[in-house]
């Protein structure tokens, strides 16, 4: 996988071990861990709620809801949380047979 975190949100996360800022360096500068493992975890989370406001935006909800769920199992993180109350919100409700 080639994709990286994106720089803005690297600068937020910490280290799991030692808590030090996350540098580009998957390797912690303070304490030795790879983080690497831990990061791809973080980028399939990022690349599910990406695809998850992507899909939103063209109209499929429950498809966005779905992502946001799964990215929310990997990273709970407030774009993810968000995306799952718009999509939710935006879910139209089942039609009635009119009955
Ligand atoms: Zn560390």
């Amino acid at each position: 996988m080639s994709a990286a975190i994106p720089a803005a949100e690297l600068e937020a996360l910490r280290c799991p071990v030692c808590n030090a800022r996350c540098r580009p360096d998957p390797v912690c500068s303070r304490c030795g861990v790879d983080q690497g493992p831990w990061r791809a975890v973080l980028v399939k989370a990022w690349e599910l709620r990406t695809e998850g406001w992507r899909v939103l935006l063209g109209g499929d909800a429950s498809r966005a809801a779905e992502l946001a769920k799964q990215s929310l199992r990997l990273h709970g993180t407030g774009s993810a949380r968000a995306l799952g109350w718009v999509a939710a919100a935006t879910i139209s409700p089942a039609p009635s047979d009119g009955a």
